[in-house]
C-alpha cells in the first residue's frame, strides 16, 4: 500500500499550486477564487526519491455557518481516515486565521500525524505568519512557497523516513 499524504487546509493557502507541484502535472485547477477545488483529488506524488499518494481537498467557501463547519468538518475527517499524513497548510502572508485554528484543533485531537506547513513563504511579506504559525500548535512549520518550488527540501526531510 502506498504512503498516502493529505494536504488540508482553508481556501486559497496554496494547497492544489502544492498538490500540482508535487505531482508534476496541473492536476488540479489553481485559481484566486476560494473553493475552486470542488472534489478531493489524489495524484501520485514525486520529491526525490520519493513516491507517495498526495490528496488535494476542497475549498469551502460556498457553504456558510454551519453547513460550512460541516463540510470542512467532512472533508477534513474523510482526510484524515484515510492519509498516514496530514499537511495542514496555511497562508503565512495572511498569517493565521480563525479557520486555519479550527483545522489545527480537529488535526490536534485526531490521532493522524500531522505537519504544519506556511506556504508563500518566498520573500519578506512572509515572515510575521511563519512566527504566528506556531501558535497553532502543530510543531515547527515547515516554510515553504508552493509556487516557486521552496521549502520541498525540508518536506523531503520530514517525508524520508516515513514514506
Ligand atoms: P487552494 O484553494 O488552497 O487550493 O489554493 P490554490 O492552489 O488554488 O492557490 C490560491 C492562490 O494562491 C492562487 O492565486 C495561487 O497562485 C496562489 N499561490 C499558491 N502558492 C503560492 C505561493 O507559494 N506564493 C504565492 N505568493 N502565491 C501562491
Ligand atoms: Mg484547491
Amino acid at each position: 500500500m502506498s504512503f498516502k499524504l493529505a494536504i488540508v487546509g482553508r481556501p486559497n493557502v496554496g494547497k492544489s499550486t502544492l498538490f500540482n507541484r508535487l505531482v508534476g502535472r496541473k492536476l488540479a485547477l489553481v485559481d484566486d477564487t476560494p473553493g475552486v477545488t470542488r472534489d478531493r483529488r489524489e495524484g501520485e506524488g514525486k520529491l526525490g526519491d520519493l513516491e507517495f499518494t498526495v490528496v488535494d481537498t476542497a475549498g469551502l467557501e460556498e457553504a456558510k455557518g454551519d453547513a460550512l463547519e460541516a463540510r470542512m468538518r467532512q472533508q477534513t475527517d474523510l482526510a484524515i481516515a484515510e492519509a498516514d499524513l496530514c499537511l495542514l497548510l496555511i497562508d503565512a502572508r495572511a498569517g493565521v486565521t480563525p479557520l486555519d485554528r479550527h483545522f489545527a484543533q480537529l488535526l490536534r485531537r485526531s490521532d493522524a500525524p500531522v505537519v504544519l506547513a506556511a506556504n508563500k513563504c518566498e520573500g519578506n511579506a512572509a515572515h510575521d505568519g511563519l512566527v504566528e504559525a506556531y501558535e497553532l500548535g502543530l510543531g515547527t512549520p515547515i516554510a515553504l512557497s508552493a509556487e516557486h518550488g521552496q521549502g520541498l527540501g525540508d518536506l523531503y526531510d520530514l517525508l524520508q523516513p516515513l514514506v
